[in-house]
């Protein structure tokens, strides 16, 4: 049996797998924000209900918003800062009493739909998170790619390409920089702008909604959105050129999505023509918890 846990900023969940990839058993409770002890002992809770559920014990893949810095193995470059320095592999290895993977939740959610999602079949799957923040994962072969500072596919906190005057300097991101893509091209980024134009916070699911009823304001600020995830995008095709972008996170739902980012895509790219597949992830919210538990896919 293979244990995977998404260890989000809001949620936690654990998820047992049978190797063929069938779900067993699923539990999912709210993050203790800001408290990394009891983030560690709800994931212990996680893993003793699921293997109690299934009668047997399983390997344990765990996938965090964030990544390990390499050598010290210390949390980095998480929005979720109450990881932030933590030796995340020890605690959680002390905690549990076994050996375990951790690896980036983006990094997850590229294997999972590289092995059995949206991008089975393809060699070099980028996947996109457009969520409460905004990030990727890169996969090869189907398994996660890393390089020397297990910081691939931190496509977030670059900047914005082809930035207009008014998108400069942009707004702080908690990294440190401004104007992050992250703080563009989120749901959040999306929810944010409409607010600026409107006074009213709005659910980006209420705001398409707008869009599809013909509202002038929500159709301007969902074309400034695509426009700016195109602009994102286009540096990863023309640095990469992944044999498909696969998108997860909220704004992935959004079915105008998949028509209107192609064109804008080929308007930024630097090759005469754009061919690359841009899919819907198949797990959905559910492919970072997969991914998770195939990090011990072949043992
Ligand atoms: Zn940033």
């Amino acid at each position: 049996m293979l244990i995977g846990i998404d260890w989000g900023g809001t949620k936690i969940e654990g998820i047992a797998l049978s190797p063929n990839g069938r779900e067993l058993a699923r539990i999912r409770q709210d993050t203790p924000r800001h408290d990394y002890d009891g983030c560690i002992t709800a994931i212990g809770g996680i893993i003793a209900r699921l293997e109690a559920e299934c009668g047997t014990s399983g390997t344990v893949g765990i996938g965090i918003p964030g990544s390990l810095e390499p050598h010290s193995r210390l949390g980095k470059g998480a929005s979720s800062t109450w990881l932030l320095g933590r030796p995340v592999e020890r605690d959680l290895t002390e905690r549990l009493g076994r050996a375990l993977r951790v690896e980036n939740d983006a990094d997850c959610l590229a294997a999972s739909e590289a092995v059995d999602g949206a991008g089975a079949g393809h060699n070099v799957v980028f996947a996109v998170i457009l969520g409460s923040g905004a990030g990727a994962g890169i996969a090869v072969g189907g398994r996660a790619h890393h390089g020397p500072n297990n910081s691939a596919g931190e496509w977030g906190h670059n900047p914005l390409p082809f930035p207009t005057i008014h998108e400069l300097p942009g707004t702080p991101c908690y990294c440190g920089k401004h104007g992050c893509l992250e703080t563009w091209v989120s749901g959040r980024a999306f929810e944010a702008d409409y607010a600026r134009h409107t006074g009213t916070q709005t659910p980006a699911r209420l705001v398409m909604e707008k869009v599809r009823e013909g509202d002038r304001l929500a159709g301007l600020v969902w074309q400034r959105y695509i426009d700016r995830v195109a602009r994102g995008l286009s540096v990863v095709v023309n640095t990469l050129d992944p044999d498909i972008l696969v998108m997860g996170g909220g704004m992935s739902n959004v079915p105008e999505l998949y028509e209107a980012l192609p064109p804008r895509l080929a308007h930024y790219t630097f090759s005469t023509v754009f061919h690359t597949p841009i899919a819907q992830s198949r797990h959905g919210d559910s492919s970072g918890v997969r991914g998770a538990a195939w990090l011990w896919k072949d043992g």
